[in-house]
């Protein structure tokens, strides 16, 4: 399929179309967090709680979270000398998302070579190039072991409150347990997607079958395991499936399987192109496992989304295929063509080919006509999260498995005894809510602490009018605090771990220098900030915040980004610019624009 075949004003009027019949007022507003009627729903349902007094220690740093952000940056402090550390999580263990997330066939959808952080210092070769989640939770709990994170960890611990006390150079970190303890420096790295959230719809509250979201799987209901065993509770069980994003795609499969009839629930299709997972082989791994092997990586996969031409991808993946379309077409063109407009249009041409690709797959893929047809997803392919699945699309060929395509308008009401979807109910055993989590609310509101700075000044009023940062690390009026997380740096959304593992080595490092000379405190100067932030706005977001876009929460729910969330875009360059800058300011030694004192 190539794009001259593509009669490309008609898909543009198509994508419009599909678009407009998605567009709601209550955007983001239409969701629910998972409390007050819903608690039950938000309980842990993988640890047991275990009482403990209350810490009113010091340590030299606390981190909050402990997934992937916390766990990098422990290793590194710990690398770099810091014996101090505690971490500080709501889940019962190290983690994040990958505690929480043991969905069945849940698993890492970028490569394991450069998604699994550390590899090289755990001495850790992925078994998959795309590993189960349970490898992930294992992974995790090695590092915790290797870096000695577990020691001073507090699970099952919420932050409330933090506050920097000037005259004593610290923070007071206080948490849901009654701890109150001091910190000389803290890192927050919550991630951007840990507050699940249910569909706000009528009636939700109703149902008097058992319910769920896949972020706190009950395998005491279904049956099975994290691990893959067969869900053989749920073979008399009539099951519904609500939202048909990364995670349905990754769960279906295997309810379609498992359930008497599964149903999903489908307000619009996700696109699902191949996997190709494969094992990894020791004698390969070893063969490419030389000292710096994983920055290798990271830098190649990168370079292969910069508008460079790298002669090798190692990854070669569907993250890396469309800018080789894209570049493909670039080359085909003589320089003299080359303009910002002709690298546009070649990327909108690569995207349509491919997304004209991956709707074929839906009709050679599933028997029934219709259910093929409603399974298209038509919408750019960064729209959305891009899926790969080697099994989701064939699970509609099941005989118990069926697709209720609501056309864009959702799932209607909840009753007591199933849903409404198309004005039809059907009645079922068990909901299972697929819906996601929240990202287009405050960082704060999220996080569930504002924390304090100088001068009494919260985090939320620094950052009213948007996020001000430098580096998305450091923020005026914040001494010795640290955020992790991709906007204002990187925004490397393909692969979030190079993120974190490039912060961890920019908090190291900074720390490192701080704790060395002796200072008591480092913070950003506000000219840096300031200088920083207007590069960070003076760039585009590609399509992120497009509302062109069908909407999600990649584009606020289709109401784009509003000035205040227009802060949160990537270097201007992108993130092979970003790296760069950042490793420059490191090696530098200088540090400029953050004032040691
Ligand atoms: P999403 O937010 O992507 O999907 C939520 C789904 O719920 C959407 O399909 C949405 O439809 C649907 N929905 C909401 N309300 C209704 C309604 N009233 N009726 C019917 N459907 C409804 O959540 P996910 O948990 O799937 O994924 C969240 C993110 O987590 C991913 O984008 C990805 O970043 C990450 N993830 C990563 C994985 C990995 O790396 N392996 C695996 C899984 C998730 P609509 O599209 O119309 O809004």
């Amino acid at each position: 399929m190539t794009v001259s075949t593509l009669d490309k004003d008609a898909l543009k009027q198509k994508y419009a179309e599909e678009r407009d019949k998605r567009l709601r007022a209550d955007g983001n507003a239409q969701y629910v967090r998972l409390e007050g009627t819903f608690d039950d729903l938000a309980a842990d349902p993988y640890t047991p709680w275990t009482d403990r007094e209350p810490v009113t220690d010091h340590v030299t740093f606390a981190f909050i979270g402990g997934g992937f952000a916390g766990l990098v940056v422990g290793a590194r402090l710990k690398q770099a000398g810091i014996d101090s550390v505690r971490i500080i999580e709501k889940g019962g263990d190290f983690g994040g998302t990958w505690y929480w997330n043991r969905y069945p066939g849940a698993q890492c959808d970028t490569a394991s070579m450069i998604y699994l952080p550390l590899l090289e210092e755990t001495g850790h070769m992925p078994s998959e190039k795309y590993v189960h989640a349970p490898e992930i939770r294992d992974h995790c709990g090695r590092i915790g072991q290797q870096f000695g994170l577990y020691d001073q960890a507090l699970f099952h611990t919420e932050v409330t409150g933090l506050e920097w006390q000037d005259d004593a150079k610290h923070w007071l970190v206080k948490t849901s347990r009654g701890d109150a303890f001091t910190a000389k420096y803290i890192g927050m790295g919550t991630g951007p997607l840990h507050v699940a959230k249910l569909p706000g719809i009528d009636g939700v509250e109703t149902f008097k079958g058992k319910a769920f979201h896949t972020s706190r799987w009950d395998y005491a209901y279904t049956g099975g395991s994290p691990d893959g065993a067969p869900m053989d509770r749920l073979k008399d069980k009539r099951v519904a499936i609500i939202g048909t994003g990364a995670t349905a795609v990754q769960c279906v499969p295997h309810l379609a399987k498992a359930a008497k009839e599964l149903l999903v629930f489908q307000r619009t299709p996700s696109s699902v192109d191949v996997r190709n997972n494969e094992p990894i082989d020791r004698e390969w791994f070893d063969s490419i496992a030389s000292p710096g092997w994983q920055q290798r990586w990271y830098d190649n996969f990168v370079d292969n989304q910069s508008q460079g031409f790298p002669e090798e991808d190692y990854v070669m993946d569907g993250w890396t295929e469309l800018s080789r379309r894209i570049r493909e077409k670039v080359r085909a063109m003589p320089p003299t063509q080359w303009s910002p407009e002709t690298l546009l249009e070649a990327f909108e041409d690569a995207d349509f080919e491919k997304m004209e690709e991956i709707r074929k797959r839906c009709e050679t893929v599933v028997n029934d006509k219709e259910t093929a047809e409603n399974l298209k997803a038509w919408y750019r392919q960064l729209c959305k999260r891009p899926c790969f699945h080697d099994q989701y699309l064939q699970a509609f060929n099941e005989p118990g498995a069926r697709l209720i395509h609501t056309d864009g308008k959702g799932v209607e009401r909840i009753t007591e005894n199933g849903l409404i979807a198309n004005g039809e109910e059907y009645q079922v055993d068990c909901i299972i809510y697929a819906s996601g989590f929240e990202v287009g609310s405050d960082y704060t509101a999220r996080a569930g602490f504002d924390p304090v700075g100088r001068n009494g000044v919260a985090l939320s009023e620094a950052w009213a009018q948007g996020m001000r940062t430098l580096h998305g690390v450091h923020v005026h009026g914040f001494p010795n605090a640290f955020i992790v997380q991709p906007s204002q740096a990187a925004n490397l959304i393909s692969n979030v771990p190079h993120n974190i593992v490039d912060h961890a080595n920019t908090i190291s490092t900074v720390v490192a220098h701080a704790e060395t000379n002796g200072f008591q405190q480092v913070e950003p100067t506000l000219a840096a900030q300031d200088a920083w932030v207007s590069l960070v706005l003076s760039g585009q977001g590609m399509m992120i915040g497009n509302t062109e876009c069908t909407p999600g929460y990649y584009n606020n729910e289709g109401a784009g980004l509003t000035e205040k969330n227009r802060h949160q875009l990537g270097h201007p360059g992108g993130a092979k610019a970003f790296f760069a800058h950042i490793a420059q300011w490191r090696d530098s030694g200088r540090f400029d624009g953050l004032d040691f004192t």
